[in-house]
């Protein structure tokens, strides 16, 4: 890796007016020939690798390349603004990975204080060169599809699912049957993914490329399903490579008394499966829980609002209203305000974790009699007379 001015043509053969075409089947032909998965421990293989990921880099990119050709290198600082050169390290860039802004001490330091004391000191030598570093190695297996990817490919992903229930089927607690469409092994070639047809690589969608997440940066490596080609060859008919399907399944699923709206719930192993017989991932319900006409949920309580009439208000009285248990007698006393409440308790939502329920608050709203009568209007006149020096909005005009 000693040259810094590499010929991006002449590594990927091809001349240099060459079109994007060429350039790409070219890429394809020798990034196949040196893939990392291929060549296991070869080391020259996988600095060729990497060149020829670097020359299609450049070269496949309409703006890099024209930077290239005019000024026979290309660096990631370098816009179409100008050359900044391309650095003295000597370092070659992980293909698609975006550097700017980006400073490769920040991460060895990083890798250092991982691994604890002893790992090679940062901003020493140019990694990526003869060094028999681990921590680069372990840098560049995640680029190329190490480990990482492996164990992430473990087990199948979660699926979300949205469930409308009622309000009774939420107090009460219900069983439910949902038809989930999950990813199951495939019966024809028993989840291998192998068989005799050619297919789109499921797992980069054709393009060849995967996106990598680095803290906050994106990258692009070349799919390691696939090794970059974007299509899977001997692949399984059924599933094209994949080794699962997308099935129907119906799930019976019991929803609890008392689940609240946004509530989750999570059905271990339904999920879609995962690859090459590894454990599903699991199902989650969001409960989204239907808005009832009269009653109200505010944690595990209830709100209702009852109307009452002057008299039952005035007078005091007991007034039967409605909770979830059905009806109940509410003690409405002498003298209630309008907007007043009353709580009932324990009839509001059983609480499973606390193993206690909640109250129904009673909201009372006094109701103005039809006064369609001339005996009702007597009466309120007579009443009106009776109170004539109570103004109910004294105390406003102390608060102007
Ligand atoms: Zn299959
Ligand atoms: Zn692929």
């Amino acid at each position: 890796m000693a040259s810094k001015k590499k010929d991006y043509y002449e590594l990927l053969g091809v001349k240099r007016g060459a079109t994007d075409d060429e350039i790409r089947k070219a890429y394809r032909k020798l990034a196949r020939k040196n893939h990392p998965d291929l060549n296991p421990g070869d080391k020259d293989a996988e600095e060729r690798f990497k060149s020829v990921q670097e020359a299609y880099d450049v070269l496949n990119d309409a703006k890099k390349r024209q930077v290239y050709d005019t000024h026979g290198f290309y660096a990631d600082n370098m816009g179409p603004g100008g050359p900044g050169g391309p650095g003295g390290s000597g370092f070659q860039p992980p293909p698609g990975f975006d550097f700017r802004g980006f400073d490769f001490d920040d991460l060895f330091a990083e890798q250092q204080r991982q691994q604890g004391a002893g790992g090679r000191p940062p901003g020493g030598s140019a990694p990526g060169g003869e060094q028999d570093s681990g921590t680069f190695k372990d840098f560049f297996s995640s680029f190329f599809g190490g480990r990482q990817q492996e164990s992430r490919a473990e087990r199948g992903s979660d699926l979300e699912y949205a469930l409308n229930i009622d309000f009774w089927q939420s107090i009460k607690g219900t069983q439910v049957r949902l038809t989930i469409n999950r990813h199951e092994i495939c019966d024809t070639c028993a989840g291998s993914g192998s068989g005799s047809g050619s297919s789109v690589c499921p797992n980069c969608t054709g393009s060849g490329k995967v996106t990598q997440m680095a803290g906050a940066m994106r990258f692009n490596v070349p799919c390691t399903r696939c090794q970059g080609k974007g299509r899977l060859t001997n692949a399984c008919a059924r599933c094209h490579g994949e080794g699962r399907t997308v099935r129907p399944e119906q799930v019976e699923v019991r929803i609890p008394a008392g689940a609240a709206d946004g509530s989750r719930l999570r059905v271990a192993g339904k999920g879609n499966a995962g690859q090459g017989g590894s454990p599903a991932g699991d199902l989650y319900i969001t409960i989204r829980v239907e808005k009832h006409a009269l009653f109200a949920r505010e944690g595990d309580n209830i709100d209702v609002k009852v109307p009452v009439t002057v008299w039952e208000a005035v007078l005091g009285a007991k007034i039967e209203v409605p909770t979830i248990d059905g009806r109940a007698i509410l003690k409405v006393p002498q003298g209630t305000q309008s907007g007043q409440k009353f709580r009932l308790r324990e009839k509001g939502i059983f609480n499973s974790r606390k193993n206690t329920r909640g109250d129904q608050i009673v909201e009372v709203e006094i109701q103005s009699p039809p006064a369609n009568d001339e005996r009702t209007r007597e009466l309120f006149r007579e009443l009106a007379k009776l109170h004539a020096e109570d103004d109910p909005r004294r105390d406003l005009w102390t608060k102007v």
